[in-house]
């Protein structure tokens, strides 16, 4: 439910049955998960033949379902030392590759910033190195959680956003040299393509395929003002239980662009007992739940790209876990409590709700999904910020007028607002 928003008439954008008509080579996540987690691409080792593959595969793939190479092109290459750092090619060295694709954003202006999703496709090999099961060594490791789930999405993102361009341009990477030590991305963010000043922000999928009791992980939910709200925004119509954390830092490709300064968020859906194993095989992947990530990212990116002012990084040590749910415009601890879930996405002329919380104020007065609040007592709502302005000027107990635009229609509510959540 939650795509007919995102892709809807609020943003111009084409409704999915417009967009499978127009694409109508559906996304083969199943195959392209198969594929890089075969055994005949030997678990992916970076500069290894079997990486090679993966690597043409993947910009074979970019290319089908209508990205651009990357200026410079598809490949990024990089040379591993021997002691497993990127630097000089010289001997028992080995080059790395990210395939990089874009997808040219929209609009005339904002088409220069770029919003980057990423995954990395190499693992590791036969074993021996990164690997937790010391018998294991020469049998292959197929990391088909780790991390073909997230190339796959990848692709599968790749597909849906290319019917319906952003307004910002998206550059799609799949590195290399993760195992070893994020060097594919640490190369990225030192020889970026795309200037690191106008990256918005970096969505990394890493161990995506493993999705149990609907929860999803993500790490990177405090390094960036805006995105609990938006995290739990999307979140009103994906229904997954969403576990946001806030670091930035964290052992995948994030990290590089956490370092130096980028707002990041890494979806995750948790360790298992395969991992980093030679039992990581596709057949152990929840497919139901990987199409759900994949639709999640899909909300994420286009949010991303689409929203129309900058995100406001938080370089702040966030030493407790934080839900998601916490810090948004109208949620408990933040003055008084109404209870909306508002489009983060943004909508002209006032806030869009997207659906109220059980129970709440919101609820009592009559306020439902798709309403758009344009004043709050006194206080025009244009967007976000004034509503929240507006709520934090109000007291728990208070009874406010809320003016809201439905449908063709503008309605007068009466709302008693709520004590903070405790
Ligand atoms: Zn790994």
């Amino acid at each position: 439910m939650w795509r007919s928003i995102l892709l809807g008439a609020s943003l111009g954008l084409l409704s999915s049955a417009e967009i499978r008509a127009q694409h109508p080579e559906p996304p083969r996540l199943l195959d392209d998960i198969r594929f890089l987690s075969d055994d005949g691409l030997k678990g992916r080792m970076t500069g290894s033949p079997g990486a090679d593959s993966a690597a043409a595969y993947l910009a074979r793939r970019f290319s089908q379902v209508g990205l651009q190479p990357a200026a410079g092109g598809w490949f990024q290459s990089f040379t591993v030392g021997r002691e497993g750092s990127a630097g000089r090619q010289g001997q028992g060295s080995v080059v790395g590759m990210n395939v990089i694709g874009i997808l040219p954003g929209r609009d005339p202006v904002l088409r220069n910033q770029t919003v980057v999703l990423g995954a990395h496709y190499d693992h590791l090999g036969l074993g021996g190195f990164g690997s937790l099961d010391p018998d294991s060594t020469g049998k292959v490791h197929n990391g088909a959680d780790d991390n073909a789930s997230g190339a796959a999405a990848l692709i599968q993102v790749a597909a849906r956003l290319a019917a319906t361009p952003p307004a910002r341009t998206v550059v799609f990477i799949a590195f290399s040299g993760e195992e070893l030590g994020l060097l594919g991305s640490a190369y990225y963010v030192k020889q970026p393509i795309y200037p690191l000043s106008s990256t918005l922000a970096m969505v990394n999928l890493d161990m995506v395929g493993r999705l149990r009791n609907g929860r999803l992980i993500v790490y990177g939910a405090r390094t960036a003002k805006e995105f609990p709200a938006l995290l739990d925004s999307l979140n009103w119509y994906a229904g997954f239980d969403l576990k946001a954390q806030g670091d930035g830092y964290g052992p995948s490709d994030h990290s590089s662009f956490y370092a130096v300064k980028r707002p990041v968020l890494h979806l995750f859906t948790d360790l298992h007992e395969d991992y980093h194993r030679s039992t990581d095989d596709w057949q152990k992947l929840n497919y139901d739940g990987l199409k759900r990530v994949a639709d999640f990212s899909l909300g994420l990116v286009t949010a991303l790209a689409n929203r129309t002012r900058p995100l406001t990084f938080l370089d702040l040590p966030t030493p407790t876990a934080t839900k998601a749910t916490s810090p948004g415009p109208d949620s408990p601890g933040y003055g008084a409590y109404l209870g909306t879930v508002p489009d983060m996405t943004g909508s002209p002329g006032g806030v869009r709700l997207v659906g109220v919380r059980a129970g709440s104020p919101a609820e009592k007065a009559g306020l439902r999904g798709d309403d758009i609040i344009t004043r709050i007592g006194r206080s025009e709502t244009p967007d976000l910020q004034a509503m929240s302005d507006a709520l934090r000027s109000h007291k728990p107990g208070e009874i406010v007028e809320i003016v809201v635009r439905r449908g063709a229609s503008v309605t007068t509510l009466r709302a008693t607002l709520g004590e903070r959540g405790g």
